[in-house]
């Protein structure tokens, strides 16, 4: 067994150890596989263990690694989530390329991913991503903001509004991680409670995934427990 699929195995047992711990079922958590930085053969690797959802942050990265993939003769369809920041000119890629995309944090960055989702794709599913913590140079909308933002982007034709997405800032311990990730779930109720039918709420890593299914996360985006360490990268 490669080192990929025994890691994937490994991730597969936390996610299933946490939900049974919190009574939940595992099917309600998605394993995302953050791939950034790791190239087609890491990718196929995990898809051979039957891994179908990626996460990336590097669009133009992403993209390459996208077309070298799809040359594979028995490429399987793999799902691909945009979870790095998307900046005004990079909207056109990841409405193009991808199926998610986790880090919608403005009106206009929804509108151009809507006007750019090409009509024969299905919508482009979206996440807004939440500062959650109130980190002052983070990405995110304000926790107090996030309801008027969704009801903005809902009605949106070329997306699809599945929930949240956050990034808290690291913490040590299982308990202030899962207060954190227990903010991101409250909100995430209110938009349901509010009419919005959203499904998701894409929280956790490799260090805080149990905290965050313990908190309702129905979506882990997990990176270095599959694909081992990465080089320092300082620009998308
Ligand atoms: C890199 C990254 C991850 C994966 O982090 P790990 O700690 O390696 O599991 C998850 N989410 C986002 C947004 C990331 O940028």
């Amino acid at each position: 067994m490669n080192t990929i699929s025994f890691n994937i195995e490994q991730v597969r047992a936390r996610i299933q150890a946490a939900c049974q711990a919190a009574g939940r079922a595992p099917a309600e958590v998605t394993l995302l596989a953050v791939s950034k930085t790791f190239g087609p053969e890491a990718v196929r690797a995990a898809a051979a263990c039957g891994q179908r959802a990626f996460g990336e942050n590097y669009l133009q990265e992403a993209v390459e690694k996208m077309a070298q993939l799809a040359e594979d003769a028995d490429a399987p369809t793999l799902e691909w989530h945009c979870i790095g920041p998307i900046q005004s000119n990079k909207t056109r890629l990841v409405a193009e390329h991808f199926d998610w995309a986790h880090t919608v944090d403005r009106l206009k960055t929804a509108q151009r991913l809507s006007q750019q989702r090409p009509t024969h794709l299905a919508p482009l599913n979206v996440c807004i991503q939440v500062n959650i913590d109130g980190g002052a140079n983070k990405a995110g909308v304000m926790p107090e903001e996030t309801l008027a933002l969704a009801r903005e982007i809902a009605p949106l034709p070329g997306l699809v509004l599945r929930g949240l997405m956050t990034i808290p800032e690291p913490a040590a311990d299982f308990e202030s991680q899962r207060a954190v990730h227990l903010r991101a779930r409250a909100l995430f109720n209110q938009l349901r409670a509010q009419g919005l039918a959203v499904d998701t709420l894409s929280m956790g890593m490799t260090s805080d995934l149990e905290a965050a299914i313990a908190a309702g996360s129905t979506m882990v985006r997990v990176g270095t427990a599959i694909f081992g360490g990465r080089p320092m990268k300082t620009t998308a």
